[in-house]
C-alpha cells in the first residue's frame, strides 16, 4: 500500500520502519524528528497526498485534530485516515466524522505494547470503525502487531483502551500499597509475592509486571524503574479515563483517586520514571 505517516517519535518511527520493512511505499512527516531510512514529506499535506492509508501517531486529540483538518482536504477519495494515537473519544468521533464528510475511510486503533512492541511488531490494537475498514487495515495491523480487535464504532477503539488503562493504574496503586502494608507488618516481599500471584489478589501488575525490584520476572523494578510504561503517559491515560467518565456520567472513584496519585507523582518529578515507581514513592511516604 501507498502510506502517509504523521507523527514519527517514539512509537511512530518503528511502526513506520515495520511497515516500509514489509514493502509498503511510506512517506512520513513529523515537524521535528527525523528517522533514519524513511522517505520524509515536507508537510503532513504532502505525506497525505496520493496515499491509500494516512497514519497518525501524535501526542494528544488537540494535536490530532488540527492535523486532520490539514490532511484531510489532501487525501484521495476513498483512502483511509487511521490514528493510532491515544486520544480523547470525543476527539476520535469528531475526526472519523470530519473523514466521513470528505468521503474518507477512518478508524481510531490505539495501542499497547509500547515502545518494545512498536519496534518488534507486536502491538495490540483497539480498534474503532466500520468493519469493512478494519478488514482494509488488516495487513497492516498484521505487520505492526501481533492483535487487534474490532471493538465497535468511531471511538470505540479509544474507549477500550481507557478503560484498559484505568484498571491497570488502579491494579498497579493497589498492588504498591500492599507491598508498602506487608513491608509496615514485618511481610517478606517474596512471600508476599507467593501468596498474591497463585491467590485472589493476583492481576497482571504483580505477576508480569512486579514493581518490588529482585521479584517475580524482570519488570522496570529490576532496572532502576526506567519504563517501560512511563508514568507520564500513564498519567495522560487516566485523565483521559476522568474526562471521558465525566463526559458519560459513569462513576469511576478508584479511577479518579488514580488519576490524582499519579498527577502528584509526576508533579513531583517522577514523570519519566515507569510507572511502578509508585512503590518506592509510597514507600518513602510511609511512616518508618
Ligand atoms: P512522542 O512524543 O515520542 O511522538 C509524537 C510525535 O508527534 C513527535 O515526534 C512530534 O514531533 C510529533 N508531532 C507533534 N505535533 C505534530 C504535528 N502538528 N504534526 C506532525 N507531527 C507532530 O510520543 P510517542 O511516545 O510516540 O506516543 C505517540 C502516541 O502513542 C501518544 O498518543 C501516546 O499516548 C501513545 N502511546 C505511547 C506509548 C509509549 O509507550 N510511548 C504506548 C502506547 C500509546
Amino acid at each position: 500500500m501507498k502510506i502517509g505517516f504523521v507523527g514519527l517519535g517514539n512509537m511512530g518511527a518503528p511502526m513506520a520502519a515495520n511497515l516500509a520493512a514489509a514493502g509498503h511505499a511510506v512517506t512520513g512527516y513529523d515537524p521535528v524528528a527525523r528517522p533514519d531510512g524513511l522517505r520524509m514529506a515536507a508537510s503532513a499535506t504532502a505525506a497525505a497526498q496520493g496515499a491509500d492509508v494516512v497514519i497518525t501517531m501524535l501526542p494528544d486529540g488537540a494535536i490530532l485534530r488540527a492535523v486532520a483538518a490539514r490532511i484531510h482536504p489532501a487525501m484521495r477519495t476513498g483512502a483511509i485516515h487511521l490514528d493510532c494515537s491515544t486520544v480523547d473519544v470525543q476527539s476520535a468521533r469528531a475526526v472519523a466524522q470530519a473523514a466521513g464528510a470528505l468521503r474518507l475511510g477512518a478508524m481510531d486503533a490505539p495501542v499497547s505494547g509500547g515502545i518494545g512492541g512498536a519496534t518488534q511488531g507486536t502491538l495490540t490494537f483497539m480498534a474503532g470503525g466500520p468493519a469493512e475498514t478494519f478488514a482494509t487495515l488488516a495487513p497492516l495491523f498484521d505487520t505492526m502487531g501481533s492483535r487487534a480487535i474490532l471493538c465497535g464504532a468511531a471511538g470505540a477503539g479509544q474507549a477500550a483502551k481507557l478503560c484498559n488503562n484505568m484498571i491497570l493504574g488502579v491494579t498497579m496503586i493497589a498492588t504498591c500499597e500492599a507491598f508498602v502494608l506487608g513491608d509496615s507488618l514485618g511481610l517478606d516481599r517474596q512471600a508476599l509475592f507467593d501468596v498474591v500471584s497463585t491467590s485472589s489478589g493476583q492481576s497482571w501488575s504483580l505477576t508480569s509486571y512486579c514493581p518490588a525490584p529482585g521479584i517475580g520476572p524482570a519488570s522496570p523494578a529490576d532496572n532502576g524503574y526506567r519504563p517501560g510504561f512511563a508514568a507520564a503517559l500513564m498519567r495522560k491515560d487516566l485523565d483521559l479515563a476522568q474526562q471521558a467518565a465525566a463526559e458519560g456520567g459513569a462513576e469511576t472513584p478508584l479511577g479518579a483517586q488514580a488519576a490524582d496519585l499519579y498527577r502528584q507523582f509526576v508533579a513531583e518529578g517522577g514523570g519519566g520514571q515507569d510507572f511502578s515507581a509508585v512503590l518506592p514513592w509510597l514507600a518513602r511516604r510511609s511512616r518508618t
